[in-house]
């Protein structure tokens, strides 16, 4: 059954308890994805929740409610639940108020934070949180694998195929570029301003 908050955060959700010990900053997501006030959906399989720090106007992020720790733990037999997870985003965000964003799904290749879960955020990268190139290089770059593609890599060799922790490092040093033309910026409040004229 699927419980659905709305795309305003309005509505009751049946709340659920919180795990009893989350300690360490990392585990933040198994506390918020019980948290009714961040839920924007969920079923049996999946929950959708606000991210606490978005890195553009809309960014949400959906888990599973199987305990999977990353992409490294995934198998074939997870690519209907992925393929849930990718239809519950698409289906909250096709109901979110005109003008329609664009949206990416994917998954950070080295995440921060416990429990496997996708990013569902819109291609503006505007917001105030965002406040490090590491923010930005970890959106824009082979960093954030498509949702789709893991899927395909599930398909074709059983397996995820992962990024070495240089190739990561790397990406995360990239030099400032707009996502949309291309253009080299030579820091961030630069890049932040250049971005506006692609999403007035
Ligand atoms: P990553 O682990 O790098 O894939 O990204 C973790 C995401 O979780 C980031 O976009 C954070 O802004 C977000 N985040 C961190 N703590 C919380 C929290 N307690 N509740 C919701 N989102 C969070
Ligand atoms: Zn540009």
């Amino acid at each position: 059954m699927k419980r659905s908050r709305g795309p305003a955060g309005s509505g009751a959700t049946p709340k659920r308890p919180a795990p009893a010990a989350v300690g360490h900053w990392s585990h933040g997501l198994l506390q918020s994805m019980r948290d009714p006030e961040v839920i924007v959906q969920s079923d049996e399989k999946v929950v959708m929740i606000r991210d606490k720090y978005p890195k553009a106007r809309h960014h949400y992020l959906i888990m599973p409610e199987e305990e999977i720790p990353s992409l490294k733990h995934l198998r074939p037999s997870h690519i209907p639940l992925l393929q849930h997870m990718l239809s519950t985003a698409r289906d909250y965000v096709s109901q979110l108020d005109e003008p329609k964003p664009e949206f990416r799904y994917g998954f950070h290749a080295i995440p921060s934070m416990q429990r496997l879960h996708m990013h569902v955020i819109s291609t503006d990268m505007d917001s105030v949180c965002l406040k490090h190139k590491k923010h930005w290089n970890s959106f824009t770059t082979e960093f954030f694998m498509d949702a789709e593609s893991i899927v395909t890599s599930l398909e074709e060799t059983g397996r995820v195929k992962l990024l070495d922790k240089a190739v990561c490092d790397e990406l995360m040093k990239r030099p400032l570029q707009c996502h949309v033309c291309h253009q080299g910026q030579v820091n961030l409040p630069k890049l932040k301003s250049h971005i506006k004229q692609h999403f007035p």
